[in-house]
C-alpha cells in the first residue's frame, strides 16, 4: 500500500477562526477556557477533514497546530524561556508575551525577535539560548494533541522540530558568545523523553522536521546529526521520519544517508533532479521514502500524471510498502480551501488547488499507484482536462507580451549616461539643497482612509465621492510636507490598500482570491495575489494620482511604484515558466509606467524593492544567478528614462554586506534603506566598496510611535557621515509611514527636516 500522508495542515481555519479566537482572547472578549475549547474544535475539524479525504491513519499530522508559531511552541516545550518572561504565568501568558510582548501593570516586556521561515513569508520566533541553558519537558503539547486526536479515533503523526534545526535556527542570548549547537548534548535527553512519552501514548510514527538540511552546513554537522539520531532511534519502537523541505539536500544527502532512521521525506517539487539520488539511498539503507510531490508552497493543481509516474518509479525500486506520497512541505503556506472562491473566473478557478484540494490530489496519486489508474479515472480525466485547458488558455498566453519580451534589447538594461552625468542633469532640473530630504512614500493610513475604501467597496460611496476624499487627503499631505520643508515630496499613497495588491489589480495576468489567506506571523494573515498569466499593463496605473499631486505644488513630486522582484516575491506565481521570466514581464509593465510618469512631468520616480533580499535562495551557490536576474529585472523597469529623471529605490533591509554588488548594479540615482534599528556599522559595506550613487539610510524608526529628538537624529546623521560621502547622503525615515498616526509623523518629520537644515548650515 502506497500511503497518502501529510506534513502539516494550515492552522488558521477556513474562516480564519484561529485569528479571531486569539485576537478576542487578547482583547479580553474570550477567557482562557473558551480559547482552549475553540482551538480544540478547530484541531478536531482539521484532523477530520484529513481523515475523510483519505490521508492514511498514522500519517495525519498533529502538533502542527499553534496559537502563534510552532517554533515558539518548542521554546515552551523544552523550557527555553528567556529571563524576562520567567515571572509570567506559564504557559499561556509567557507564550504570548514572548510572541508579541506584554504591557500590563508592573510588566513591560518586548516580543522576541522574529525572522522569516526559510524562503517563505511565514515568520518564526527566533530561539534565544543561554550558555548554560537547562532543558526540560515543560509542556505536554505534542502528547496531549496526540491523545486528543486518538480520542476521536484518529491516529496522528506528531510533528516535532528536529533537534539540529531547533538549535541551528536559534541564537545566543544578548551579551553571550557561543554557538547554540554546542547545547546539543544537553538537549537530546529531553527529546528522548518526549519520544518515550509519545511512544507510550501510542504513537507509531514521529515526524522530525530538519529543514536546515537545505542550507550549507559546516562540516561538523555530519557528526552532530549522526550522534543525535543514534540517540533518538529505536526508542520504544517509535519510528522516525526525518523531513527536509524547501530545497535540495545536495551534499547533505550524505549526512542523512547514514542516519538510523525509518523514513526520509524529500521535496521533489523544489528538487526533482534529486529523485535518483534519494531513491538510491533509500534502496541501500532500507529507508521508507516520503515523496514530496504536491506543491505545499503554491496554489496550482498538480500534474497528477507526472506525480503518478514518479511514484511508480519509486514503487518499482522500493516496493509499495516503502513509499509514502506527501506534499512537498507543510501546507501551512497554502490557503485552506477553494470553497469560498465564488467570485473568481471559473476558468482560472479550475486550475487551482488549496490545501483541502491538495489532500485529494495526494489520495488520487496513491490510489492510482496502488489500484491502477482506472480506480480513479474520473479524477484523472478531470485533472488532465484542467491541465490541458491551462496549458493552452488564451487567458495565459498573450502574444503581444511575448513579442515585447522577445524585442527586449541589451540597451534596455542601461541608463543613457553614467551616474555623475545624470546627477548633474538632475541637479540642473531639481536644484536640491545638500542633504536633501524626502520620505519613503506612504503617509498615515488613518481610520478615515480605510473607512473611505470600505464605503467605495460596499457601494456606499461613488467613485467621485471617494476620489474627492482621496484628493483632499493628498492635498493636506502635500501642504504638510511643504510646511516642514521637505525637498522631494510624495503624494502619500492614500489611494492604495497595499503596495502589491494595488498594482496587481491594475495589471493583466493577476487574479485575487476572496479567502486565500496564509499565515504570516501570529494572528496576521496575508492574501497573496495570484499571477496566472502573461503580465501586461492595459492602462497607466499611477499617472492620474501623481499628476494630480504634482499640480498642487512647485516642489518636485516623486512617483511611487512597486518593483518587479517585490511584486513577484509577495504573490503566488505561475509554475509554468521560470520566476525570472515572470519578473521580466512585470518589469516591462513597470517600465511603461515609469515612462508615462516621465512624460507626465514627474521628475523623480521611486521603484520599491523591499523584498529583493528575502528572495535570496537558501544555498549560497544559487545566489549569484538569482541576484543577476533580480538586478536585471529592476534595470529593465527603471532605465527607460532620460538622464534628468531621477530614479529612487527603497529596501527594507539593513545588512547589505551580502548583496552589496547587486545594490550598486541597480544603478538607482538614490536608494533609501531601513537602517535605523540596526548598527550603523553596517554602513561600512558602502564605505568599503565605495558606493557611488545617492543613499539615504533611515534616520529614524517608523515601526514605533516614538518621536525621535533632533539631537538624536543629528548624532545619527553625523555618525553616518563617517561612512558615506556627504554629497551622496539623503535624509529620510527608514520606511513608509502608513502604520503611523499623524501627530507623531508631524513632529518626527519636522525634527528630521530641521536636522538636515542644520547640517547644510554647518558645512
Ligand atoms: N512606498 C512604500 C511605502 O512607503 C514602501 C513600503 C515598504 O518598503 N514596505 O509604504
Ligand atoms: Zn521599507
Amino acid at each position: 500500500m502506497v500511503a497518502p500522508t501529510n506534513l502539516g495542515f494550515p492552522r488558521m481555519g477556513g474562516n480564519r477562526e484561529l485569528k479571531k479566537l486569539v485576537e478576542n482572547y487578547w482583547s479580553g472578549k474570550l477567557d482562557q477556557k473558551a480559547l482552549l475549547a475553540g482551538a480544540k474544535n478547530l484541531r478536531a475539524e482539521h484532523w477530520t477533514i484529513q481523515k475523510q479525504a483519505g490521508v492514511q491513519d498514522g500519517h495525519i499530522p498533529s502538533n502542527d497546530f499553534s496559537f502563534y508559531d510552532q517554533v515558539l511552541d518548542h521554546l515552551l516545550l523544552f523550557n527555553v524561556i528567556p529571563q524576562k518572561y520567567q515571572g509570567l504565568q506559564f504557559p499561556l501568558e509567557a507564550y504570548f508575551a514572548m510572541g508579541r510582548g506584554l504591557q500590563k501593570e508592573g510588566v513591560d516586556v518586548p516580543a522576541m525577535e522574529m525572522k522569516k521561515w526559510f524562503d517563505t513569508n511565514y515568520h518564526f520566533i527566533v530561539p534565544e539560548f543561554t550558555e548554560n541553558q537547562q532543558f526540560k519537558l515543560a509542556t505536554r503539547k505534542p502528547i496531549e494533541e496526540f491523545q486528543e486526536a486518538k480520542a476521536l479515533g484518529i491516529k496522528t503523526r506528531p510533528v516535532i522540530l528536529g533537534p539540529i534545526t531547533f538549535l541551528r535556527l536559534g541564537k545566543a542570548a544578548k551579551g553571550q558568545n557561543f554557538d547554540p549547537i554546542s547545547l546539543l548534548d544537553r538537549l537530546l535527553p529531553v527529546y528522548e523523553e518526549l519520544l518515550r512519552e509519545l511512544a507510550s501514548a501510542g504513537a507509531e510514527w514521529v515526524q522530525l522536521d530538519e529543514p536546515v538540511l537545505t542550507f550549507d552546513l559546516p562540516a561538523e554537522f555530519k557528526d552532530l546529526y549522526a550522534k543525535a539520531y543514534k540517540k533518538l532511534s529505536g526508542i520504544n519502537g517509535i519510528k522516525l521520519l526525518v523531513a527536509n523541505y524547501f530545497g535540495r539536500l545536495g551534499d547533505n544527502l550524505e549526512i542523512v544517508a547514514d542516519l538510523p532512521i525509518n523514513a526520509l521525506h524529500v521535496d521533489l517539487v523544489r528538487a526533482p533532479e534529486e529523485l535518483d539520488a534519494v531513491l538510491k539511498v533509500a534502496q541501500d539503507k532500507d529507508f521508507i521514502l516520503s515523496l514530496g510531490l504536491i506543491n505545499g508552497r503554491n496554489i496550482w493543481k498538480a500534474d497528477l500524471d507526472a506525480a503518478i509516474a514518479t511514484a511508480h518509479r519509486a514503487v518499482g525500486l522500493l516496493g509499495s510498502d516503502r513509499v509514502l506520497v506527501a506534499p512537498s512541505c507543510s501546507m501551512l503556506h497554502t490557503p485552506h480551501s477553494l470553497e469560498a472562491e465564488v467570485k473568481m473566473d471559473k476558468q482560472i478557478l479550475d486550475w487551482l488547488s488549496f490545501s483541502v484540494e491538495k489532500l485529494h490530489e495526494l489520495v488520487v496519486v496513491a490510489k492510482a499507484v496502488d489500484n491502477g489508474e482506472d480506480s480513479v479515472k474520473a479524477a484523472l480525466d478531470a485533472n488532465r482536462k484542467s491541465m490541458n485547458a491551462r496549458r493552452t488558455s488564451p487567458l495565459i498566453h498573450d502574444k503581444v507580451v511575448q513579442g515585447e519580451m522577445k524585442a527586449v534589447t541589451e540597451d534596455m538594461f542601461k541608463r543613457q549616461s553614467p551616474f555623475p552625468t545624470r546627477a548633474a542633469a538632475q541637479q540642473a532640473k531639481l536644484n536640491l539643497p545638500s542633504f536633501p530630504t524626502t520620505t519613503v512614500g506612504s503617509f498615515p493610513q488613518t481610520k478615515e482612509v480605510r473607512v473611505a475604501r470600505q464605503k467605495l467597496k460596499k457601494g456606499e460611496w461613488t467613485v467621485e465621492e471617494y476620489d474627492k476624499f482621496i484628493k483632499e487627503e493628498t492635498i493636506k499631505c502635500i501642504r504638510f510636507q511643504e510646511s516642514v520643508g521637505l525637498d522631494v515630496l510624495v503624494h502619500g499613497e492614500f489611494e492604495r490598500n497595499d503596495m502589491v495588491e494595488y498594482f496587481g489589480e491594475n495589471l493583466k495576468g493577476y487574479v485575487f482570491s476572496q479567502n486565500g489567506w496564509v499565515q504570516s506571523y501570529g494572528s496576521r494573515c496575508v492574501k497573496p495575489p495570484i499571477i496566472y498569466g502573461d503580465v501586461s499593463r492595459p492602462n497607466p496605473m499611477t499617472v492620474y494620482w501623481s499628476t494630480f499631486a504634482q499640480e498642487q505644488t512647485k516642489k518636485a513630486m516623486k512617483g511611487m511604484l512597486t518593483g518587479p522582484v517585490t511584486m513577484l516575491q509577495w504573490s503566488f506565481v505561475r509554475d509554468d515558466q521560470p520566476r525570472r521570466d515572470t519578473a521580466f514581464q512585470l518589469a516591462l509593465a513597470i517600465r511603461k509606467e515609469v515612462q508615462d510618469l516621465e512624460k507626465a512631468g514627474i521628475p523623480v520616480i521611486q521603484i520599491d524593492e523591499p523584498a529583493i533580499r528575502e528572495g535570496l535562495p537558501l544555498r549560497r551557490s544559487d545566489w549569484a544567478a538569482y541576484l543577476h536576474w533580480a538586478a536585471r529585472a529592476f534595470l529593465l523597469s527603471s532605465t527607460g528614462v532620460k538622464d534628468d529623471t531621477q530614479i529612487h529605490t527603497h529596501m527594507c533591509y539593513s545588512d547589505f554586506n551580502d548583496i552589496f554588488s547587486t545594490i550598486q548594479a541597480l544603478d538607482a540615482d538614490a536608494i533609501t534603506i531601513e537602517n535605523s534599528k540596526s548598527d550603523l556599522k553596517l554602513l561600512t559595506a558602502f564605505e568599503k566598496f565605495g558606493y557611488t550613487n545617492g543613499i539615504g539610510p533611515g534616520l529614524y524608526d517608523i515601526h514605533s510611535p516614538r518621536v525621535p529628538s533632533e539631537e538624536e537624529m543629528r548624532e545619527r546623521l553625523a555618525e553616518m557621515l563617517k561612512y558615506l560621502r556627504k554629497e551622496l547622503v539623503w535624509v529620510n525615515p527608514d520606511c513608509g509611514l502608513k502604520t503611523r498616526g499623524w501627530p507623531e509623523t508631524e513632529r518626527a518629520l519636522s525634527n528630521m527636516c530641521r536636522v538636515a537644515e542644520s547640517f547644510r548650515k554647518a558645512k
